[in-house]
């Protein structure tokens, strides 16, 4: 007890009130040192899920050329102003126009052309009478394929009925894609129609990732006494992938000084954008992640005022930014969200992602100890609101109380309980 009390008194003694810094105060520091990577071009067919880092303006009209928007036949519309099932009109068939051939007669008076959707309009139509409103449609069997030399035609048309017209999708020159978020499927397909077969887009970020324990084992090697498997591996992987960086496992790092410096060295040499270890930051006797940082590079920060997750080191190695989270795998995850999460997107050049944070209502009281907390909340909609409970044990070394999680409710900094009924904020998980 004596040596507890003791231990504590010098912790405090040697780390000062002012380094306990708040969760908006770290967030702040961290972010200031990170920035988009250089662009590069890539081809389009590689492009799914990478960040655009210019806008795109397109050089041409969509569509190029205005066009049919129906299989049919091209007309001028004032020749069948008085059409009709029982008072057909008649018109000669000048020429046909499948999609893909430019037409090459003009339309005059009394004259048709045969079209297809996407087929360019012939000069002289001003509109298209589609095919089941004609005499050529046959509901039991495809069109004849014939090119009749005349037509009836059982209805009228407006000028511009069933023609798409150029420009009408994208004007020449217009922005069509905004710079900094992930380009979309979608997106990829307009890129197409504007001819771009390159794109320019941010080259994502190389996270170096690294457990430190010597009680860690990798998850193909059966566990012996005392042993556990590196999870935190496995989930910060998925997590970086999830934000647009390239993780890079570079494996388990034995609890000693040199070992550590070592794994750093080698991070640095496989040219990481930002490392990211877990565990070996707290206060016991072989954490020594934040010692090798303070020797061979430069500490911004290594305690916050949050929970779970309080020791989060932060500054760099060699130059290297390096965020070194808590060993629990539920800190671990919370430290990524909350200090990880913003620093890839930012150096992946992705602006104005919101976090999907919404209000929920708490079902039960729950305590706090005055530092912000990240609980793990089950979120249910239920009576026009959402309605929230905590998961099980809310230890941070439980993770299936995370597994089961649904969200994180954030309780703010210098609250200590709340009582059931109150609005949380809570950022949705999946
Ligand atoms: P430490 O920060 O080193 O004191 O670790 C805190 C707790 O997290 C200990 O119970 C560790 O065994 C556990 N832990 C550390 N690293 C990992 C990891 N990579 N996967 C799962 N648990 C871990
Ligand atoms: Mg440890």
């Amino acid at each position: 007890m004596f040596l507890k009390l003791n231990g504590l008194d010098r912790d405090n003694l040697q780390i000062g009130r002012e380094q306990l810094i708040s969760v908006k105060e770290a967030q702040q520091k961290l972010l200031s040192v990170f920035h988009p990577l250089e662009s590069e071009s890539i081809p389009l067919s590689e492009a799914a899920g990478r960040i655009l880092s210019e806008d795109v303006k397109s050089a041409i009209d969509l569509p190029l050329f205005t066009n049919s928007s129906m299989d049919g036949f091209a007309v001028r519309s004032s020749d069948v102003n008085n059409a009709s099932r029982r008072h057909p009109v008649a018109l000669s068939v000048v020429e046909d126009i499948p999609a893909g051939k430019t037409p090459s007669v003009r339309l005059a008076k009394n004259q048709t052309a045969r079209i297809m959707t996407g087929a360019p309009v012939p000069d002289g139509a001003d509109a298209v009478i589609p095919v089941e409103d004609t005499d050529q449609y046959d509901p039991q069997s495809r069109s004849s394929f014939d090119l009749p030399s005349e037509i009836r035609v059982f209805r009228t048309v407006r000028a511009g009925d069933y023609i798409r017209h150029q420009g009408e999708d994208v004007r020449k020159n217009e922005v069509v894609l905004h710079a900094n978020s992930p380009l979309k499927p979608q997106e990829l397909g307009i890129l197409a129609m504007l001819g771009k077969a390159n794109v320019s887009v941010f080259r994502p970020p190389k996270i170096a990732i690294l457990s430190t324990g010597d009680e860690l084992v990798p998850v193909e090697e059966p566990l012996e006494s005392g042993q556990i498997h590196d999870s935190n591996a496995y989930t910060l992987s998925a997590l970086i992938k999830r934000d647009h960086g390239n993780p890079e496992y570079l494996g388990i790092i034995p609890d000693n000084e040199d070992s550590v410096r070592k794994f750093l060295e080698t991070a640095v040499a496989n040219s990481a954008d930002l490392i990211i270890t877990s565990a070996g930051v707290s206060v016991g006797v072989f954490d020594y992640v934040r010692t090798v940082v303070e020797s061979g590079g430069e500490l911004t920060f290594w305690r916050v005022n949050m929970r779970p997750g309080k020791p989060v080191v932060f500054g760099n190695f060699q130059g290297v930014p390096i965020i070194g989270l808590p060993g629990n795998p539920v800190s671990a995850f919370v430290g990524y969200e909350v200090f990880v999460r913003p620093a890839i997107l930012r150096l992946s050049g992705i602006t104005g992602v919101p976090r999907y944070t919404i209000k929920a209502r708490l079902i039960d009281g729950i305590e706090s100890d005055g530092r912000e907390s990240y609980l793990r909340g089950i979120l249910k909609y239920e009576d026009d609101e959402w309605a929230a409970r905590l998961t099980g044990h809310q230890g941070s070394g439980n993770l299936l109380s995370l597994v089961q999680a649904n969200a994180l409710l954030i309780i703010p900094p210098g609250v200590k309980s709340l009582a059931a009924g109150s609005e949380v904020d809570a950022w949705l998980l999946d």
